[in-house]
């Protein structure tokens, strides 16, 4: 029903969708939200609201599903939040360590978060755009078979600490699962987990053994939708609202608000590090 309604606003949106698709790439280039601000009303909504945005094109009685406003900051703790990514001599962004076992992970008092996905998921790049303001940070990508995955953790600031674990997926070797299931269970400073959901491909069954897992263990997690310029607008409200159903009624600690995202257009970035600098007590 939902899809026949869609079928119907996707094919106006298309007519404009060239235009549009320039606005967002014009926009992709801007970084920090002071930029961001100066921006047409609509070309703002789409770039820091995403969800909002997908939300103008459905049929009204499926709106109640999706978890819009859940997390809904103001213009300017998004601001603030902008300032907490961004690297400066009094807020220095780095690199900290590695590590295969968590005995061997940084001893932090600081509130953590980590961010899971499967390989090519588009983490690495998330990061990087996260990081977009501290370019002295590298994400460190290890990808080649056979290759020791570990845990890489980055300090922000006086904030927090965030973890990139190593990407999953059945090339993954066998103790990896060990050292992911580990972290999960035994991190007392973590805060939140990021679980990141390819929007192109939906929940994958691979996915569903990282959700098990943050759902066993009971940990508080967030599901980030990557490479939301991928797919043109109808697929991709079938996708959110397909994920937006698995959430609302198979899962019990995701966070129920989706976060979609896009390197490529910036979509969704900024509110995203509102989110973790929110959770993570960084806007006091
Ligand atoms: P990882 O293995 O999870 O770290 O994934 P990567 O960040 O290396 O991304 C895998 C592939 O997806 C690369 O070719 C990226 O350029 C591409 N990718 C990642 N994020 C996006 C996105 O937001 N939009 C598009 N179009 N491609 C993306």
């Amino acid at each position: 029903m939902a899809a026949l309604g869609l079928q119907f606003r996707i094919k106006r949106l298309l007519a404009t969708s060239t235009v549009l698709g320039r606005l967002s790439r014009a926009s992709s280039t801007s970084q920090t939200f002071a930029e961001v601000l100066r921006l047409p009303q609509r070309q703002l909504t789409k770039l820091v609201y995403p969800l909002q945005e997908l939300q103008q094109h459905l049929v009204p009685d499926t709106m109640p599903d999706l978890h819009l406003k859940t997390f809904d900051p103001s213009l300017e703790d998004i601001t603030r939040a902008d300032s907490v990514f961004a690297a400066s001599p009094r807020n220095r962004i780095d690199y900290l360590s590695s590590a295969e076992r968590l005995d061997h992970a940084p001893a932090l008092s600081l509130p953590e978060v980590c961010f899971i996905g499967r390989s090519n998921v588009g983490k690495s790049s998330l990061l990087k755009a996260l990081f977009s303001l501290a370019p002295d940070v590298e994400v460190r990508v290890s990808k080649k078979p056979g290759h020791t995955k570990k845990m890489n953790f980055f300090k922000v600031g006086k904030y927090f600490t965030l973890v990139d674990m190593p990407g999953y997926g059945y090339r993954a070797p066998e103790d990896f699962v060990d050292m992911v299931e580990t972290y999960l269970k035994e991190r007392r400073n973590l805060k939140r987990t990021f679980l990141l959901v390819d929007s192109v491909v939906g929940i994958t069954k691979t996915d569903n053994i990282a959700i098990e897992m943050c759902e066993e263990f009971g940990l508080p997690y967030v599901m980030v939708l990557t490479k939301i310029d991928k797919s043109s607008k109808g697929h991709l409200l079938k996708q959110v609202l397909q994920i937006q159903k698995f959430v609302n009624t198979q899962t019990q600690g995701c966070f129920p608000q989706l976060f979609p995202v896009s390197v490529v257009t910036y979509s969704g970035i900024h509110l995203l590090k509102c989110f973790i600098a929110n959770i993570t007590g960084s806007l006091k």
